[in-house]
């Protein structure tokens, strides 16, 4: 019997009765079967009924490929009908056994003769004028009599079961889960063993973890005199399983069944290779198992179970690392809104950073380090983020934006900080004026009401649900060793600040893979002394202003070093276009020209005069390092300084410094020369002796084109496909937000290509630049540092053209990692 014909189910009862488990008499139909039903074919119910004995009582389960496909609800107690109910009246009693047939009528009524429901709810009195109610009901709605021949009940549940399966509803309801158009159905026709009767009866659900932790202790509820899986509806009439303060248990009350069902549990763990929950009925105290299925689970005990099986030594510590989708990794690392909480959702945006946040809405950075200041959690809600919004982003605990895509600025930032980010929730209305954000339902929501955003899912919600904590247990770091043990890419971390770089650190990144140093200006004491840079008349001038950032830069790459303890750090050279740092409205111009005691009218015209119409293909990356080259200089000298102060206090370092926006061969000679000349002249000075790696970010088509120019001058290249994916399509990363959903919804790109790479265009491109690095360089180290780093389509790309590692936001470590392991397994 196999699952891909007969269904999950079947398969894993054949299992059981391999493994001498009490488990009832079953026949299982093969998906085959059940679609020629389907197709309107006679159920050979004669064939079905020759494996019971005469007056049989049956159940019929679903038993989908994959138990997460769903499928029809069991129907029970099939094969009642007047005579049985005499029979049983003698046996169980006439109340016991008119509450089976009164609850056969009901659910053959409603689910397999698709009558309606309200005609036969359950009288709480099942005597016998309640049956005869029943079955003149059924008869008047159905317009005959209730079937009496067990025959013709079960060929009409098998019917009305395989017809389910294929109707529109349950197609669309599977394929959402994954399913693929063909997906079968199998029918599992089991004994019934009643659980209602004489001496210990009763039915219950038992498992062996909890569903939520993956910590092992036995869970679940036994009712007396009751049927399927009535003991978990009960409420405080069921027993504990084991032994409880709040109330009796089977374990006191049945202790030899209950033993029995423990050493069963066991027993499908071991041999299953699976933490299984176990439906089981006791009749006149002795056990059956009726059915096991896979414990349900949450991402923590995903985890937790996948562990604990392998160190058990039931499966290997690599399927182990199969077991876990990545997904579920990061969702430990967040704090999550919990499965199962009410959710009202305002709104859905993309999510740009996993994990959730909840907190006071404030509509600027100011508002948001106030009320950090107070110790209130807020919301930071912004039309967009820009890089002044950096320290209000740092005292929210979650962003939300109105505008922009997966690698906006607050997308970027967010995935950098951990922090929970929804952006380019375009439908919401920001009314900055009266302070309030307007839903699309046109709820109103005011400054300081409590909303959540969660990253994970896009979702805005009003109010504060239930949340879960983050869980980096040792199980989590037991499985990313497994995974380490088996992955053959390396997995580096875009770390910006120290907090950055301990985040990597913690979670093992095997050094940084790109810093981008520009944001190590905006905190304000550098923005100020940034912006006189920019301001200043005089080549002489800005080498006094530099001189100043000189020790505060020193400073910021000596303490990532320190951090790193000698694992790899890569330093890129400032990148973006210097109006950034300028203010953008007139109060932020009348300040700057206060502090810098010029008047306002000279500062409007310097902003002006920065100002570009294409700022990202403008004076930005090396561009700047070639015109105003005394900021690189100033960097590299910072670099070098910081490598040697940090060799002596601990691990060698080996700087790798970094060229952006490269799109020219010769572009790299300047930029060499001249850092060059920096290292000698540092030299001189100390007399200590360092080395350092010199690289090129390949982000422009031209330079993956040109890499095999472009490779000798350097030592290595990483791809950034953030860049590269917006020159590559000439589609800008800021703007695509607007109409990326409506872009993909017409499939004209089958997805976001700033959140997937696109293997086909972008993908030409990096293979291109590879092959051609290493044909005139081989050996040359590669990579790739766009946000897409993180991503398992990436990996396994990157892995496909030989890339050394990948290089992605520190919280997405983890997910990489194991990525990694098993694309190699
Ligand atoms: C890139 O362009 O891919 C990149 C990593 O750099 P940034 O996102 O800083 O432009
Ligand atoms: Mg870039």
């Amino acid at each position: 019997m196999s699952a891909d014909i007969h269904g999950g189910r079947a398969k894993c009862l054949q299992r059981l009765i391999r493994l001498n488990m009490p488990v009832p008499k079953t026949v299982a139909l093969p998906f085959r079967t059940v679609h020629r039903i389907a197709a309107g074919g006679v159920p050979d119910t004669g064939a079905i009924l020759a494996h019971f004995g005469p007056q049989p009582l049956l159940s019929v389960r679903p038993s989908s490929q994959d138990p997460d496909w769903g499928g029809p609800g069991a129907i029970l107690n099939i094969g009642m009908c007047d005579v049985r109910h005499a029979q049983l009246c003698d046996e169980i009693g006439e109340r016991a056994a008119t509450s089976l047939y009164l609850r056969f009528i009901q659910s053959f009524a409603t689910h397999v003769a698709r009558l309606d429901d309200e005609m036969f709810t359950l009288p709480d009195t099942p005597d016998h004028e309640a049956l005869a109610l029943a079955l003149r009901t059924y008869e008047e709605e159905a317009d005959e009599p209730f079937p009496q021949d067990v025959g013709r009940q079960l060929a009409d549940v098998l019917r009305s079961m395989a017809r389910a399966w294929e109707g529109t509803t349950a197609r669309i309801l599977r394929k959402a889960k994954g399913a693929p158009e063909d997906a079968g159905l199998g029918l599992v026709v089991q004994q019934m063993v009643l659980g209602v009767g004489p001496g210990d009866s009763g039915s219950g659900v038992i498992q062996f973890v909890d569903p939520l932790t993956g910590e092992r202790q036995v869970t679940g509820r036994y009712l007396s005199q009751s049927q399927g899986r009535d003991a978990l509806a009960a409420g405080s009439e069921a027993l504990y399983l084991t032994r409880d303060p709040r109330g009796p248990s089977l374990e006191e009350l049945c202790p030899e069944p209950f033993a029995e069902l423990v050493a069963c549990g066991e027993r499908a763990r071991a041999r299953l290779r699976e933490e299984m929950q176990i439906e089981f009925t006791l009749h006149g105290g002795r056990l059956a198992i009726l059915d096991a299925i896979r414990v349900n689970r949450g991402s923590r005990a995903k985890v937790r179970i996948a562990v604990e099986l392998a160190e058990d030594g039931i499966i290997s510590p690599e399927e182990a690392v199969m077991r876990v989708d990545p997904q579920a990794l990061s969702e430990l690392l967040h704090r999550q809104v919990a499965p199962g909480a009410a959710r009202d959702v305002i709104t859905r945006g993309i999510a740009a950073s996993p994990g959730a946040a909840r907190g006071r809405i404030v509509f600027s950075a100011t508002d948001a380090q106030a009320s950090a200041s107070r110790g209130e959690d807020c919301i930071l809600v912004r039309r967009e983020t820009t890089p002044e919004d950096i320290r209000g982003m740092h005292a929210a605990v979650g962003v939300l934006t109105v505008r922009g895509g997966v690698t906006s600025h607050a997308a970027v930032i967010g995935r950098g900080l951990g922090l929970p980010c929804v952006v380019g929730a375009s439908d919401l209305r920001l009314d900055r004026k009266a302070k309030r954000l307007v839903a699309p339902d046109g709820r109103r929501f005011a400054e300081g009401e409590t909303i959540t955003v969660d990253g994970t899912t896009g979702e805005v919600l009003a109010g504060a649900p239930v949340m879960v904590e983050a869980a980096l247990d040792g199980a989590f770091q037991q499985l990313l060793d497994w995974a380490d043990a088996a992955r053959d890419i390396g997995v580096r971390a875009n770390a910006d600040t120290p907090a950055d770089a301990q985040t990597a650190r913690n979670f093992r990144a095997e050094g940084i893979g790109l810093c981008r140093t520009e944001h190590m200006f905006f905190e304000a004491e550098r923005l100020s002394v940034m912006r006189e840079m920019i301001f200043a008349d005089t080549g002489e001038d800005r080498a006094a202003v530099l001189e100043r950032l000189l020790p505060m830069q020193r400073g910021d790459f000596a303490e990532l070093f320190e951090i790193m303890a000698g694992s790899p750090v890569c330093i890129r050279l400032f990148d973006p276009p210097l109006h950034e740092f300028l203010p953008s409205d007139r109060q932020g111009m009348r300040s700057l020209a206060d502090v810098l005691d010029l008047p306002l009218s000279d500062v409007e015209a310097r902003v002006e005069a920065l100002e570009e119409y294409n700022p990202m293909l403008g004076m930005r990356g090396v561009r700047l390092g070639v015109t105003v080259p005394e900021i690189y200089e100033m960097q590299a000298r910072a670099i070098f300084e910081a490598t040697i102060a940090a060799s002596k206090r601990g691990a060698k370092v080996v700087p790798e410094i970094m060229i952006p926006l490269v799109s020219a061969m010769r572009e790299v000679e300047l930029v060499k020369t001249r850092i060059d000349a920096v290292a000698v002249n540092v030299y001189n000075e100390t007399g200590a002796d360092f080395a350092y790696k010199l690289g090129v970010m390949v982000e422009t088509p031209r330079a993956a084109l040109r890499a095999g120019d472009i490779a000798p001058h350097c030592q290595f290249l990483s791809f950034g496909t953030n860049d590269l994916t917006q020159m590559t399509y000439g589609l800008s990363r800021d703007d695509a937000g607007r109409f990326m959903s409506a872009y993909v919804k017409a499939r004209v790109f089958p997805e976001d290509p700033f959140h997937t790479l696109d293997i086909d265009g972008v993908g030409e491109l990096l293979t291109m630049g590879a092959e051609r690095a290493r044909d005139s360089v081989p050996g040359i180290t590669l990579s790739i540092c766009g946000e897409h780093g993180g991503s398992r389509s990436a990996i396994a790309f990157s892995r496909a053209i030989g890339l050394d590692y990948v290089s992605c936001s520190p919280f997405r470590v983890p997910a990489a990692r194991l990525s990694a392991a098993q694309l190699a397994i």
